[in-house]
């Protein structure tokens, strides 16, 4: 199907290394804003850092998580939230869902 967004390029998140449960809840406390055509500058950690979605299907992010570890940082999950990706949304009704049984009353 031909995306609503031009810039709606499938992200195969899975080869990137999956969504870390824990890396995505520490995105949602951070802070996004969109500083131009595919850059963001996200804040909230130790440093801001830069992420550059310029190309969706290549997420970057100058942390030393994305750079050294090759992961999906938590920059980069608040970024893909904040645009609506449907792979960070699943993970994330899948957080709450767990959290959910967790909290569950006896
Ligand atoms: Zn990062």
């Amino acid at each position: 199907m031909k995306g609503r967004r031009p810039d709606d390029a499938r992200w195969d998140v899975r080869s990137a290394g999956g969504i870390d449960p824990g890396r995505l809840e520490r995105s949602l406390s951070l802070r996004v804003r969109r500083i131009g055509r595919g850059r963001y500058k996200v804040w909230g950690g130790r440093e801001p850092h830069w992420v550059d979605l310029y190309t969706k299907r290549f997420p970057r992010c100058d942390c030393g998580d994305h750079l050294w570890r090759d992961r999906v940082c938590k920059h980069i999950l608040a970024v893909l939230l904040r645009e609506g990706d449907e792979h960070v949304i699943a993970s994330l009704a899948e957080l709450v869902d767990r959290y959910r049984r967790r909290r569950a009353p006896i």
